[in-house]
Formats: C-alpha cells, sequence, structure tokens
C-alpha cells in the first residue's frame, strides 16, 4: 500500500475540475497539496466549484480553498497562475501534477513542464456535457500535446464562457482526475496514455489509447526549458 502522506499533489486551477479533484485527494490523505490559482469565487461558477459557498463570492479561491482542505492535509498556496517563469520552480518538491485549467496555454504549458521536471501529470478538461481525463507518464509518450495539438485549431476550440458546462460532468471528472492521480502514485500506469471520455448527455464513457506522435518534444531533445517560452498557445486568452 503506498504511503501517501510523503506524496505531494500540485493542482493547476482551483475551478470546476480541481475543487473535487484537490477534495478527493485531500480526503485520501495525500500528505501536501500546492495550490495555483490567482482567480476569484465568482457567483456564475458555484454550481460546480464545489469548495465555495455564496458567501465566498469575490474572495480569492485560494484562500478559500486552503481553508476548506486545510483540516485534511498540508496547504501551500501558490496564488499566481501557471507561467513560464514559474513553472519549474513551483513544480519543486512535487510527485505528479493535476492540471484542471480552462484553457488550451496552460494545458499545453503544463504539459511542457512535467516533461521537463520528469513528473507525471493528469490533465482534466470539460466542456457542456463532455469531459475528457488524461494520465501521463514522466517521460510522455503520449503527452497532452501527442494527442491534442494539432487536433482542434485555435479559431475553433469552444470557450468555457460561451460554451457552458454542467456541474455535475466535471465533478465526475475531477474525481476521475484524483482517481488517476492516486493510481499513479502507487506505480499503476495501466491508464496512462489513455484518453477517458464521459459524453454526460448520452451516459457512455469511453477509453482510447494514443500513440506517442512523431515529431513531438516527448521524443526527441525538444523537451528543453526554452520550449516554455515557446509555447505558441500562451498567446490564447483565458476564459474569464
Ligand atoms: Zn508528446
Amino acid at each position: 500500500m503506498t504511503d501517501l502522506s510523503s506524496k505531494t499533489a500540485l493542482i493547476v486551477g482551483l475551478g470546476g475540475l480541481g475543487c473535487p479533484a484537490a477534495l478527493a485527494l485531500a480526503r485520501a490523505k495525500i500528505g501536501r497539496l500546492v495550490l495555483v490559482d490567482d482567480d476569484e469565487v465568482s457567483v456564475e461558477n458555484l454550481h460546480r466549484q464545489i469548495l465555495y459557498r455564496d458567501r465566498d463570492v469575490g474572495r480569492d479561491k485560494i484562500d478559500v480553498a486552503a481553508e476548506r482542505l486545510a483540516s485534511q492535509t498540508t496547504i501551500q498556496k501558490e496564488k499566481t497562475r501557471f507561467l513560464p517563469e514559474n513553472a519549474l520552480s513551483l513544480l519543486k518538491g512535487v510527485d505528479i501534477i493535476v492540471e484542471g485549467s480552462d484553457n488550451f496555454a496552460t494545458k499545453f504549458l503544463t504539459s511542457d513542464a512535467a516533461l521537463l521536471a520528469g513528473l507525471p501529470v493528469v490533465h482534466g478538461a470539460g466542456i457542456r456535457w463532455h469531459g475528457t481525463a488524461l494520465l501521463v507518464r514522466p517521460q510522455g509518450k503520449p503527452c497532452y500535446r501527442c494527442i491534442f495539438e494539432d487536433l482542434l485549431p485555435d479559431d475553433q476550440a469552444p470557450a468555457c464562457s460561451t460554451a457552458g458546462v454542467v456541474g455535475p460532468l466535471v465533478g465526475l471528472v475531477g474525481a476521475l482526475m484524483a482517481d488517476l492521480a492516486l493510481s499513479a502514485l502507487a506505480s499503476d500506469w495501466s491508464r496512462a496514455g489513455q484518453v477517458l471520455s464521459v459524453d454526460g448527455w448520452h451516459r457512455k464513457y469511453r477509453a482510447a489509447r494514443f500513440h506517442p506522435r512523431a515529431g513531438c518534444g516527448c521524443d526527441s531533445d525538444a523537451a528543453k526549458p526554452e520550449a516554455l517560452s515557446r509555447n505558441r498557445y500562451l498567446t490564447t486568452p483565458p476564459c474569464p
């Protein structure tokens, strides 16, 4: 049995995915959670961001989340966005990254940083009735870029602010992300490289295994620190 008390997970984004994932990891008695977020609690997101209440609107998410989780694990607050200039320093002492951000810039940056730091990462996403979760090994093969980089042109990417997000759907995906993280911390990689998708409208669940993509940074020496600053997705505007 894995001793979780010595493990640290870094949560990128305390939104509809990060809230349930952080809660599940804290309840599983992981030793430490590093919370990375610079946003405030907003009334229109309360239905899916389960760590916050009406009275928290306007407060920093990171402060509220830390208060709710502090009785269950050690919390380290990092009130910032996950950025090229701070990514690698934030990952020091971390065992796994759980990425539930709402924009492609942060998702690709997290993928690059995880490869550079040699850390596993769990990515999650949710839009309308559809959600996905993906566990990536420390060496990638495949990584997030292998699977998603050429799949969706920037101008066709739906924005969560306009497309909407169903609350229970992201709760489900967030719990799945925590489960994948716990599996990885227990050295179970059987689901790495699989995109697990949830179709909440049709209530269908699917697992699709992907192969590494030729030319991706994870299969060559392209995974160098300068790759972080070359991240072309950093110009993608985040959801408000
Ligand atoms: Zn890759």
